[in-house]
């Protein structure tokens, strides 16, 4: 398992201070004391989302602080407190003590919050102090420093991407690459086999997290230095990329060679959506090649680890693949290709003893709603039932001319029009 693991402070604002202020009268050298109360300095305050995966952004900011409460103000006028400042952290983000290195918080759900560190009071302004010894109490209250902590925040990786080809083929090129194309890149060193997880920002929140796989390939199928943990790491990418030589004495060999390397470490492989980047193409004559092969396979891309090129729209795509992979595991509903339609006949016929039956919900409502006192809204009922194929109904079930059809209360004598 890839743990990202960061060290990080966060001081909370500090509370306002006091305000030392006296009314101003004529004739009135001291008037009573009003100075203001300082507002509450602001929290830090770490809150779970699921837009970040990844503890990147703390490799860039080590400090977080709070705001300031507003200093309190003469007339009485106390100041504001200061809103909490929320940082977010990714869903699963474990908050530890830095010194005793003790699980304080685990972040588990969406909008889960821990305050990591608490604003400091409000200093009290010198209305506050007046007393019977003391009228005009010339002093007010500092406000009370921010409290300053220090943690450990820890976060399981796991790769949503997984590389996969053999030796030679370019992944660690492309991972540096994608690093290259982008200043934000933080490659993440590991130990086990040194694979590097690579993150790649796209843009905002969507980043994509990267693992070049050595091992499953290279001798790996034996099982040569391969941890169990490890493959677990791996089955769990959710959508892997063939990064195929196209300079390969035949690609399309090595693509075969591939997919049954991974079925035969894990049958989980099958499911994942899988993406081929036939790579070198700075070469003239793998161009020429690509040509050839790209039609051969679905979801195929020409890209150059070495200058970067085609590497962007093949990092958007693998994004919108990851999310949509996401989306399906959240239960969130992916529209459906083709639409459902309910249908609700206007009504069924039944016969007994020889008179036809007529339900159903919307041709009763047309029943209900005509006054049959009316020649013309009777008229307009008839045209209604036509609408509804009342009449080619009764004609398709050979219903006799003068029988009896029978539309809740009401009762006609059926005659067919031809
Ligand atoms: P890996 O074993 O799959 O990680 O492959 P590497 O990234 O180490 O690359 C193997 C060799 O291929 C290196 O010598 C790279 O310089 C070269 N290489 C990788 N990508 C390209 C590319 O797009 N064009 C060219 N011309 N050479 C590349
Ligand atoms: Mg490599």
């Amino acid at each position: 398992m890839f743990v990202d693991s960061v060290r990080t402070k966060v001081i909370a604002g500090a509370g306002g201070m006091g305000c030392r202020s006296f009314r101003r009268e004529k004739y009135v050298p001291h008037g009573g004391p009003n100075g203001g109360d300082g507002g509450n300095g602001g929290d830090v305050i770490f809150e779970a989302t699921s837009k970040l995966t990844t503890l990147m952004d703390f490799r860039y900011r080590q400090l977080w602080k709070g705001e300031r409460g507003v200093h309190g103000k003469g007339s009485n006028m106390h100041g504001k407190n200061s809103a909490p400042t929320i940082v977010p952290v990714p869903c699963g983000t474990l908050i530890k003590d830095m010194e005793t290195e003790e699980l304080l918080c685990d972040l588990v759900e969406e909008g889960q919050q821990f305050i990591a560190a608490r604003g400091g009071k409000g200093g009290k302004g010198n209305a506050r102090f007046v007393s019977s010894t003391n009228r005009a109490p010339d002093f007010a209250e500092k406000g009370e420093p921010g409290e300053e902590m220090e943690y450990r925040l820890e976060l399981k990786l796991i790769a949503e991407v997984g590389l996969v080809g053999l030796p030679n083929a370019g992944k660690s090129t492309l991972l540096s690459s994608i690093s290259a194309a982008n200043p934000k890149i933080a490659n993440y060193p590991f130990t086990t086999l040194s694979p590097n997880l690579g993150v790649v920002t796209i843009s905002d929140y969507r980043t994509l997290t990267v693992a070049d796989i050595p091992g499953i390939i290279e001798g790996a199928a034996e099982g040569k230095g391969l941890g169990h943990d490890f493959l677990r790491h791996i089955e769990r990418t959710r959508v892997l990329l063939f990064v195929v030589d196209t300079g390969d004495e035949d690609p399309l060999e090595t693509l075969a060679t591939l997919e049954n390397e991974l079925a035969e470490h894990s049958a989980l492989f099958a499911e994942r959506p899988r993406y081929i980047a036939f790579n070198k193409l700075d070469v003239t004559e793998n161009r020429e090649r690509f040509e050839e092969l790209k039609n051969s396979q679905k979801q195929v891309y020409g890209i150059s680890a070495a200058t970067g090129d085609g590497v962007e729209p093949l990092l958007e795509e693998l994004w919108q693949a990851v999310d949509r992979v996401k989306k399906e595991e959240a239960g969130i509903e992916v529209p459906e290709p083709e639409h459902e339609y309910l249908y609700e006949a206007p009504f069924s016929v039944e016969e007994e003893n020889g008179v036809y039956i007529v339900e159903g919900r919307r041709i009763l409502r047309a029943i209900r709603m005509t006054d049959f006192e009316n020649k013309q809204a009777v008229r307009h009922l008839q045209d209604v039932l036509e609408g509804m194929g009342l009449y080619k109904a009764l004609k398709r079930l050979r219903v006799e001319p003068g029988a009896t059809v029978r539309i809740g209360e009401f009762e006609m004598e059926y005659q067919p029009d031809s």
